[in-house]
């Protein structure tokens, strides 16, 4: 058994409007959200992206200093890297995509390195699933896991191809919208047999502020959104959420569904930490002991005695 974990996403350059400011153009994308939450618990972390030439020096050296492995990273000098931006309305739980340009995504031809073909789980971030297929067919080895997200864009665009690699992975992690959007049932409950029938045995729908739900089988975990004082910016939050996960069952021996609950708290405790500035910042800053502490803030939030008389 090896903890090599195989993510696929965007490195991208965001522009952000919340409530209460605005970003230029400032690091972003799902790829990197996830690298920086994974960092924490492996060392052998791969990522599967592509930049364009304007991609900062200064931004490559984080993604290096954290450790993570960018052979399966792709420059492109003479395009421009994936840009997207949004704003967020004043419940913070919704946004606008205000523009998605794909840029250097259009000439993406995945290339898995060598050495990370046989990783022990693969994390598809948000891409086009065209793209997250090919790096699945590129595996040498079935992995333990195999961990999917996706969003709106997506899709809208690619249902078919979507469908087709649902029902390849182990576990989908979306949010209460998509679920409801890919299954048209407004219960979350049905919305996750309904895609269960459709392939992963594990489904995590992530509802913002409100926490997540862990569905297998007829088990069901809900964490809850830690309550912050303080939320900035919530880019970033289902993809920290995710690394935090998968990085987290990487090094555990078992995958069972009471491993998986833990895994959901120490992603809720990491996309807790990103929302509290903007973009990457929080998550760049947070140690391993703050990430600890949170954690048991999360148990004795949920943590009570009950006597029935
Ligand atoms: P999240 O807030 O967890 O959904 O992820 C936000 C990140 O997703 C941002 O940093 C964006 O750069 C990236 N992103 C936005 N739209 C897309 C898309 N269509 N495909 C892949 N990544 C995207």
């Amino acid at each position: 058994m090896n903890n090599k974990l195989l993510v696929l996403g965007t490195i991208a350059y965001d522009a952000i409007e919340t409530p209460f400011g605005k970003t230029e153009k400032i690091l972003g994308g799902c790829a990197t959200y996830i690298g920086l939450a994974a960092s924490h618990f492996t060392s052998q972390c791969g990522l599967i992206s592509i930049l364009g030439g304007d991609f900062e020096e200064k931004h490559l050296t984080l993604l290096k200093e954290k450790k993570l492995d960018l052979e399966g990273v792709e420059q492109l000098q003479q395009e421009k890297t994936f840009f997207w931006s949004g704003k967020y309305h004043n419940d913070l739980n919704t946004r606008t995509t205000l523009e998605t340009q794909l840029n250097v995504l259009t000439k993406f031809e995945p290339n898995v390195p060598e050495k990370f073909r046989d990783a022990r789980m693969v994390l598809l971030g948000n891409l086009d699933p065209n793209i997250q297929l090919k790096v699945l067919a590129q595996m040498k080895q079935q992995p333990d896991l195999i961990v999917m997200d996706t969003m709106n864009f997506w899709i809208e665009t690619y249902r078919d191809k979507l469908d087709e690699l649902i029902a390849k992975v182990d576990v989908i992690s979306i949010n209460d919208e998509e679920a409801r959007q890919l299954t048209q049932k407004h219960s979350l409950v049905e919305a996750a047999k309904d895609l269960q029938a459709m392939g992963p045995k594990y489904i995590v729908i992530k509802k913002g502020e409100h926490g997540a739900l862990l569905f297998h089988g007829s088990n069901i975990f809900c964490a809850p959104g830690l309550p912050l004082e303080e939320v900035f910016d919530p880019t970033g939050a289902g993809d920290s959420f995710i690394g935090g996960f998968t990085a987290y069952l990487v090094q555990r021996k078992k995958i069972n569904f009471e491993e998986m609950k833990t895994a959901v708290i120490v992603g809720s405790a990491m996309a807790s930490f990103t929302v509290q500035e903007f973009g990457t910042t929080a998550l760049e800053k947070m140690t391993f002991v703050q990430l600890a502490q949170r954690i048991q803030a999360f148990k004795s939030l949920t943590e009570f005695d009950i006597e029935l008389t």
